[in-house]
């Protein structure tokens, strides 16, 4: 007898990348295919959903099950295609906090884009990109999203800013006092594609401070009168936002 494979927030939803359209052929990678045959016990008949963050969600039923891995067919459209806002995350990774922790999450809060940025006291010399992306599948797919957020490859923040697109709006989250709250500063902000940029354990560096705030397409906020760790000011920041502009309203 088929069965629904559920998970906890219902039937399980899997990236795929293949066009999904009535009676598509989709093959599942092999990841994918162990974890429906091992893990949910799949079998043919069995119904997931699918999306590929362009053709909306689909339901599909398991075509086959066999040693040589998974297909699925893709049956009746479940969700027209939507996105989330036009909403980054410019990060400086941190030692403390896997920087898969903050992918998952910030995916969870509908971030467009992760892009992990190198300042004067970041201690992380290295970003795994295609783990942080493996990260962001498994959120984006557990949130319900069906879109997952690019994650940008990591570069130090002078480069990011030389080639910074000027019509995007830089909340620079600073810790260093003086500055509005940033739902103030969000709620007088013009629509139009913005980022949250958070500094390292050690925060930004009276020059970065300098440099940033004399650009005018940013704008110096404060989350509070208490000293935030930078994932957390990174999370409050982004629910902040969505909040106040984003599709939380
Ligand atoms: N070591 C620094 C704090 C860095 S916290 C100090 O003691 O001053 C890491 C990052 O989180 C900061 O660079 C900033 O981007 C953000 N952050 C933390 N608390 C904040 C606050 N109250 N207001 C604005 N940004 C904050």
């Amino acid at each position: 007898m088929a069965s629904d494979l559920k998970e906890a927030g219902g039937l399980t939803r899997l990236f795929v990348t293949a066009a999904l359209e009535p009676g598509a052929t989709v093959a599942l990678d092999e990841g994918q295919a162990h974890y429906l045959r091992h893990v949910l016990r799949a079998k043919a008949g069995d119904r997931v959903l699918v999306f590929n963050g362009r053709d909306g969600e689909w339901q599909a039923q398991i075509a086959a099950a066999g040693k040589r891995g998974i297909s699925l067919e893709v049956r009746t459209q479940t969700l027209p295609q939507t996105g989330c806002p036009d909403l980054w995350l410019v990060f400086a990774p941190v030692k403390k906090t896997p920087s898969d922790y903050l992918t998952q999450k910030a995916t969870e809060l509908g971030v467009a884009k992760l892009q992990p940025v190198f300042t004067h006291r970041t201690i992380v010399t290295r970003i795994n990109q295609e783990r942080l992306l493996a990260n962001a599948v498994e959120a984006a797919e557990q949130s319900g999203r069906l879109t997952i957020p690019e994650v940008g490859e990591a570069i130090g923040l002078d480069k990011l800013l030389a080639a910074w697109p000027r019509e995007r709006a830089i909340f620079f989250c600073d810790e260093g006092g003086d500055a509005v709250s940033l739902a103030d500063a969000a709620r007088k902000m013009d629509m139009g594609p913005v980022a949250i940029l958070t500094g390292p354990e050690g925060g930004f560096d009276p020059a970065e401070r300098e440099s940033l705030r004399a650009l005018p397409f940013v704008t110096p906020v404060s989350l509070g009168p208490r000293i935030l760790r930078a994932d957390t000011a990174a999370l409050a920041a982004l629910a902040i936002w969505q909040s106040v502009k984003g599709d939380w309203r």
